[in-house]
């Protein structure tokens, strides 16, 4: 359940998507895959490169031509059209399980109903499913239904812990019901996108390139911030702040 926002704190969201904005441009929404075919994608992505995922999906899809018969295959065979998204021998029995518990429990691979839940219910409806966590129910809702579910990975995890969005505490899997309620439903996925790529560009894992960020300031983790401005400041905080959660 996403939790109250703290006011202070929406209003630094709001400011952040603000500036993000200005230096990355709008971004809008358009589905990805269909809901079924994104739940597949993601468990292919974990731990892997946008492009050997991609590749690993496409070859997957030109392999079996349909959900239905990824399926019904033998896991070897799955292990073999995927080998390029790695970790393929977890991956393969987990997309078979997955796609079986859909079938079985659906009688189709149209998860489009899903779009018609309370985002809270909508939810919980995938994460019942196995290996299905926060990260991926929110990837498959807002990436393929468009609706204003927050994913929190690594990037997003790191960047709003530093910005003192999230606090020193809060784990990757909190994140999600935290940073959610910060930006009005519309923006969720904007706000999802912007904090990625600010991530990816600037706000790095190792070195953050705080002399050009274009929201360092209030960051309370940029170097020679205040001390007690937010949580602590300075490169080694930040770096601190880096470490990789477990999505
Ligand atoms: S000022 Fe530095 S630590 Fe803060 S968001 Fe920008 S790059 Fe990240």
């Amino acid at each position: 359940m996403a939790r109250k926002p703290n006011p202070a704190k929406r209003a630094r969201a709001a400011e952040v998507m603000r500036l993000l904005e200005d230096e990355y441009g709008p971004f809008h929404w358009e589905p990805r895959y269909d809901p079924a075919s994104e739940l597949v994608y993601t468990i292919l992505s974990q731990h892997t490169s946008d492009v050997n995922s991609h590749r690993a999906f496409r070859n997957l899809m030109d392999t079996f031509g349909s959900l239905e018969a990824v399926s019904r295959a033998e896991v070897a065979e799955i292990e073999d059209a995927i080998k390029t998204a790695g970790l393929f021998r977890v991956k393969a029995p987990r997309i078979k399980a997955v796609l079986e518990r859909v079938r079985d429990e659906v009688g189709s691979f149209d998860l489009s109903f899903l779009g018609e839940m309370p985002l809270d219910e909508a939810k919980a409806w995938l994460r019942r499913l196995d290996g299905v966590g926060p990260k991926t129910a929110a990837i498959i809702l807002c990436f393929s239904l468009g609706m204003p579910a927050m994913p929190v990975d690594t990037h997003i995890f790191r960047v709003s812990k530093r910005l003192g969005l999230i606090g020193p505490k809060v784990n990757a899997d909190q994140a999600h019901d935290i940073l959610e309620p910060m930006v009005e439903p519309g923006e969720v996925f904007a706000f999802h996108l912007y904090l990625i790529n600010h991530g990816r560009r600037v706000c790095k894992a190792q070195r953050p390139r705080c002399g050009e960020c274009v929201i360092a300031e209030g960051c309370p983790s940029r170097p020679g911030a205040r001390r007690g401005a937010g949580r602590r400041d300075g490169p080694r905080s930040a770096r601190n702040a880096g470490i990789s959660p477990a999505v």
